[in-house]
């Protein structure tokens, strides 16, 4: 089982063991070690955007 991944930072795949994981749940690429969240799940297929844009200063 699992569903598959791909990390949008460095486009590693992987399958990703946890078959309950839901949409806005966090992910640690296991490649590059960025955060990724669940932006949706579709099939068996789970769609990964980067958490923020280090380019981007969100003015803290
Ligand atoms: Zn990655």
């Amino acid at each position: 089982m699992g569903k598959k991944c791909e990390c949008p930072a460095c486009f590693f795949e992987w399958d990703n063991d946890d078959d309950n994981v839901m949409e806005g749940e966090v992910i640690t690429c296991p490649d590059c070690g960025v955060d990724l969240e669940v932006a949706s799940v579709s099939g068996n297929q789970l769609k990964l955007e980067k958490m923020d844009d280090s380019g981007e200063d969100w003015g803290e």
